[in-house]
């Protein structure tokens, strides 16, 4: 097929029809719930305890289909944002268990409060985790795998150790109880050269409906990283653009943009250029300050899409400036930080921290902790053998252990009670299978998304609450894709790919990494997971506007649509190294987080709040002996950030008692 006649590939061609496992049974649908219809799959034993993951043989990280927010996890919440919940909802039952500490959310902030509380308090605490999706980890999810008996692994969300500033002493020293160097684990399980060493590098896929024909072109740049937003070596950039489907003024225009020495604000100090830079958004710089065609922004609109989930029309030039994307080069700006950046620019303006990257990302990291809170539950006892280690889930909620994690449990209502002569404590009520039940612990952390936090506690201050709602979640889809082999990667020399105006912003091999007993694939012959991006933004819209119209698209896309827009995708990429999409997906697992990175700042849109009154700060301050974690307490989306507000939040409880 050339380019010029492409026609639609049929469903058939496409493997539409072919026998992978799919799990879509609910297909985001709003449901109207009261008590008689909350999701009917997952049982609650008398104890309130979730009996589906005491079966054998549960393991959610190798189910296919619709991950991520999974379809039975955010039915419940989204009934009682609706104010339908409560309609004809039976009285929960109260169960006698007795907690120290009911903690929301079973995310890396949520292990984490557990383990700072256990340090302080003692090994003794009771502490429950309830969590509403079926795995641990939150954010931090892992995708398994097994193609002919070989294990292989992705992140179905949190990719990799890697924040924009150094893990703070309470971080840093959690990671080193884990036994986590990521330093020294770099460098002796990463293997980046892999791909490059087989002659592969990144590729742009030029998409029929942007740029008017579907063009694949190699040798951009050799890399395994997606995303990686820096500026094109200058050798390759020449050749690359004169296969580009793009016009010869853009080619010239993105030649001078990548590569040539001019300063666009002559006149200006290098601090009031950056002022001027954190005011408008990188396209405007590109048209209005650097003067390039408009025909250029095309191929750079969604690079900072994986960053911050909206591409260069949202996002601040001197940010784009800290991440590396080009045309500075000649500003002789100075290194550093500047003032009115957001939180991650600022960060890696500055150098940011060491980066490891996991098999299946910071779910390792989820593990060890669970390892360190209920040892049974995830045998083993060293960072690399977690990798590899079975989960016992029907460990994790054993009414032996002081610390009890339960699934499949959404919080519905969390509530101080107790004065005079009532000792005060938190009344925890939650739904699980059918059924509501109501306990109380001596207090309560919640390490969920913030913005739900009004509708769990509708008694904090108004104030308290508008400031919660202000903080819109990022919303992403991360999809794991099983090929039979990666053969046609090879033939087209790739191992990642850009694909400025596609569905899926890009498509990356597997990160190459050999951990314990966990052997990435290094044969073209081999199958190999393939990890595909998007960010379901809306170009021209505020920030916070893209991203509620993108969560919105995420919840309405059934899997069958993520899964057209796949195996089309790739087929029209990688025909010409004879993929064949019917032929060589062997599996699609789709991680939706329409409530994905925590929200950061960002100078274009949001005011420069007075000291202390920021939403995240107003939003998360202690109520009664209910405190606040979750990294959305920190604005922002970065693991140690998610331990830093599980410090704080446990210190606001223990300090009540000091
Ligand atoms: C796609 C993606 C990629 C990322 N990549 C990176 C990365 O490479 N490096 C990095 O450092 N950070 C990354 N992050 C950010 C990082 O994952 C988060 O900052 C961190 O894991 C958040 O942990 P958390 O515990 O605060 O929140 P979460 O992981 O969101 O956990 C909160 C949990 O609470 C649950 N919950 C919510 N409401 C209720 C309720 N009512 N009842 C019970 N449970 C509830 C949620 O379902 C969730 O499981 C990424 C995030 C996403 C979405």
């Amino acid at each position: 097929m050339t380019e010029e006649n492409r026609r639609e590939l049929t469903d058939a061609e496409l493997g539409m029809g072919r026998s992978i496992p799919r799990r879509d049974f609910l297909n985001g649908a709003a449901m109207t719930i009261g008590s008689a219809l909350l999701p009917g799959k997952l049982q609650a034993g008398k104890t309130g305890a979730d009996e589906a993951q005491t079966h054998s043989g549960y393991n959610p990280p190798v189910s296919t289909g619709l991950r991520g927010s999974h379809p039975g996890s955010f039915e419940i919440a989204h009934s009682l944002r609706d104010g339908t919940f409560w309609k004809g909802a039976a009285a929960p039952e109260q169960l006698t268990e007795k907690y120290d500490l009911i903690i929301v959310g079973g995310g890396i902030s949520g292990l984490a409060a557990a383990h700072f509380y256990r340090e302080r308090a003692g090994k003794s605490a009771k502490i429950l985790i309830l969590e509403n999706h079926d795995d641990f980890g939150g954010h931090a999810k892992r995708n398994e795998f097994h193609f002919g008996g070989k294990l292989q692994l992705l992140n179905g969300g949190t990719m990799l150790i890697d924040s924009p500033t150094a893990y703070s002493a309470e971080a840093a020293g959690l990671m080193q109880k884990l036994g986590i160097d990521p330093v020294a684990l770099n460098k002796k399980c990463s293997d980046p050269g892999l791909y490059s060493s087989l002659g592969l590098g990144t590729g742009v896929f030029f998409d029929q409906e942007t740029f008017g024909t579907d063009r694949l072109v190699a040798g951009l740049a050799a890399g395994e990283e997606e995303n990686s937003g820096g500026a094109v070596a200058s050798a390759k950039l020449e050749a690359f653009l004169t296969r580009t489907p793009l016009s010869e003024v853009v080619r010239r225009d993105i030649l001078r943009i990548e590569q040539a020495q001019i300063d666009y604000l002559p006149g200006l100090t290098s601090a009031e250029k950056k002022d001027r830079l954190s005011r408008i958004s990188y396209r405007e710089f590109l048209l209005d300050i650097a003067k390039v065609d408009p025909a250029l922004i095309a191929f750079y609109q969604t690079r900072t899409n994986g960053e911050w989930g909206v591409g260069i029309d949202a996002e601040p030039a001197l940010d784009c400036w800290a991440i590396g994307l080009p045309g500075f080069q000649g500003l002789q700006l100075e290194t550093g930080s500047a003032p009115h950046m957001s939180y991650s620019a600022a960060g890696y303006a500055n150098g940011g921290s060491a980066r490891f990257h996991f098999p299946d990302g910071n779910a390792s990291i989820a593990r060890l902790l669970v390892r360190l809170l209920i040892p049974s539950a995830v045998p083993g006892n060293s960072v690399e053998d977690v990798v590899t280690a079975p989960v016992h889930f029907e460990r994790l909620d054993a009414d032996v252990s002081p610390v009890r994690i339960r699934l499949n449990s959404t919080v519905v209502r969390v509530r101080n009670v107790g004065n005079g002569n009532v000792t005060p404590a938190v009344e925890v009520t939650y739904v699980s299978g059918k059924q509501l039940f109501s306990l109380r612990a001596s207090a309560c952390v919640l390490a969920c998304w913030n913005m739900t936090i009004p509708y769990l506690c509708p008694d904090l201050p108004e104030k308290q609450k508008d400031a919660l709602h202000y903080l819109v979640k990022v919303p992403l889809v991360y999809a794991s894709v099983g090929l039979r082999n990666w053969t046609a990667f090879q033939k087209l020399g790739i191992s990642n790919i850009h694909a400025p105006g596609a569905y899926w912003n890009s498509a990356s091999l597997n990160w190459s990494v050999n951990i314990g007993d966990y052997h990435s694939p290094r044969s073209p012959e081999e199958a190999i997971l393939l990890h595909m991006s998007r960010a379901p933004c809306k170009p021209g819209l505020p920030a916070r506007e893209q991203h509620r119209a993108g969560r919105m698209e995420l919840l309405v896309t059934p899997f069958e649509l993520f899964e057209r827009k796949i195996r089309d995708q790739l087929s029209r990429t990688l025909a010409a190294g004879g993929f064949d999409a019917a032929r060589d997906i062997e599996a699609i697992t789709v991680n939706r987080w329409p409530h994905g990175y925590g929200y950061e700042y960002n100078p274009l849109f949001d005011p420069e709040w007075p000291a202390g009154q920021a939403p995240h700060i107003v939003g998360r301050k202690r109520f009664g002996r209910i405190a606040i974690a979750n990294s959305d307490s920190g604005a922002t989306a970065y693991t140690d950030v998610a331990m830093d507000q599980a410090y704080r939040a446990i210190d606001e409880l223990l300090s009540l008692n000091s």
